[in-house]
Formats: C-alpha cells, sequence, structure tokens
C-alpha cells in the first residue's frame, strides 16, 4: 500500500472468507471495459431515485460528471496504446506498474469511471410497500449501515464510503479519498457511496448526512451480495 496510503481508513466489519491462496477474485467478473471508454447508459430514469435523490443531480451526476471521467481517462490512454487493452480492473489494480506520466490519471479517472459506473449500477428505485431485502451474508444492517455513515462522515472533503472485502476475505468498510478506488489497495470493491459534494448538494446543500440516511433507501443490498458472489470470495 506504500504508494497509496494517504487518507486511507478502514474498519473491519466481520467474517472470514476462504479464498484460494492464487485466487483473490476474478477480474473478469466485474467488467470488460477496455479502451475507448463510453458512458454506460443510466439503467432507471433520471427521476426513478425520487425523492430520495433528485432528477436534476442524477442528471448532472450521470451525464456530465460520470461523462467528464470518461473522456478525460480516454485523452489519458490515447498516448499509451500498450494499455489501451488493460481493463478498468488491470489499470487500478496495477497502478504501480503504469509509467508515471499515465499514472494520476488513471487513478482519478479510471477510478471516477469505475467508481461512477458501480455507483449508478447499485442503486435502485424502491419498490412501493415492498421493502429491500437485506442480504444476511452483510450481517445486521443497521450496524453495516451506521459503519458506512461514519466512514462517509469521516471523510474531509471528497471521497467514497466502500463496502469492500479484503485480500484475506474480511467484509470491511473503507473511507478512500478523491476517486481512489478498493483495487488499488487489494480490495474487492462491493458496494460505493459517493460523497463528492456533485452527489448531494443540490438537494441537501451541506447536509451529507440527511443524504447518506436516504441513499441507504435505494442502496442495491441484493445486487451487492451478488457481487460479492459473483466475485469467487466465499464465507466459510
Ligand atoms: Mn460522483
Amino acid at each position: 500500500f506504500a504508494h497509496f496510503s494517504g487518507g486511507r481508513h478502514i474498519v473491519m466489519v466481520k467474517g472470514i472468507f476462504s479464498i484460494p491462496a492464487k485466487q483473490r477474485w476474478r477480474y473478469e467478473v466485474l467488467s470488460e471495459m477496455t479502451y475507448p471508454f463510453s458512458l454506460p447508459k443510466l439503467p432507471y430514469a433520471y427521476d426513478a431515485l425520487e425523492p430520495y435523490i433528485d432528477a436534476d443531480t442524477m442528471y448532472f451526476h450521470h451525464d456530465k460528471h460520470f461523462q467528464a471521467y470518461v473522456d478525460n481517462l480516454n485523452a489519458a490512454l490515447e498516448g499509451y496504446p500498450v494499455f489501451q487493452s488493460w481493463s478498468l480492473e488491470q489499470l487500478l489494480g496495477g497502478l504501480e506498474a503504469l509509467p508515471e506520466g499515465l499514472r494520476t490519471a488513471v487513478r482519478n479517472n479510471g477510478g471516477g469511471v469505475y467508481n461512477h459506473w458501480l455507483y449508478f449500477d447499485l442503486m435502485t428505485p424502491q419498490i412501493q410497500g415492498n421493502p429491500q431485502v437485506f442480504p444476511p451474508v452483510f450481517g445486521q444492517k443497521e450496524k453495516l449501515e451506521a459503519l458506512l455513515k461514519q466512514a462517509a462522515m469521516g471523510i474531509f472533503g471528497s471521497g467514497f464510503a466502500w463496502l469492500a472485502a479484503d485480500g484475506r476475505g474480511r467484509l470491511s468498510i473503507l473511507a478512500l479519498a478523491n476517486q481512489d478506488n478498493p483495487l488499488s489497495y487489494g480490495f474487492y470493491p462491493i458496494l460505493p457511496l459517493d460523497v463528492w459534494e456533485h452527489a448531494y448538494y443540490l438537494k441537501y446543500q451541506n447536509l451529507r448526512g440527511n443524504y447518506i440516511d436516504n441513499w441507504f433507501q435505494v442502496a442495491n443490498w441484493t445486487k451487492a451480495a451478488g457481487r460479492l458472489s459473483a466475485s469467487g470470495l466465499h464465507l466459510l
């Protein structure tokens, strides 16, 4: 972690997973995107997460901010054909292998692309009168939400709180600055909580805590559990 340890804060949550020594997780299940990257379609309408996240925020966040990370990542990779066949997982998991002139751009904009792809993909409209199922694999819902919120509130400036699994398979909460991704620290990313101001400022202004409380209403826990099982990590 030597190169990327600044600002990282980790809480181990629960659970021991068994991981074969040489297989930590299966990169290929995460995504198959390579250069030139394009903006993934929003998997629901802009207003689908109302009243928890407003349509204007969703539009600017997805169509403008996310698009900018895509454009900037493509521009950075344009001059490095050797790395154009690398997936985002390879790029973010192998930052130290990248030339210095490319590394920071990938860390920030590659992270921006990957983090936002997951963020939008792992939210879902609430089904009226039918609360989402919280998979038991994550333990107690209230406790996990409290830990995620604590991590997210503790981020000074911009960043994400993450539900992730560490290299030994323990379920972890990470607070990472800017667009850093768990892959760069040897963690498998499960669920991202974006606390950049662009994720909530239009509706919530400075009230990050209110945004987080409402974000839990649209977090797709079922899909998060699906990511965990697709990763090849197994609960003992
Ligand atoms: Mn964002």
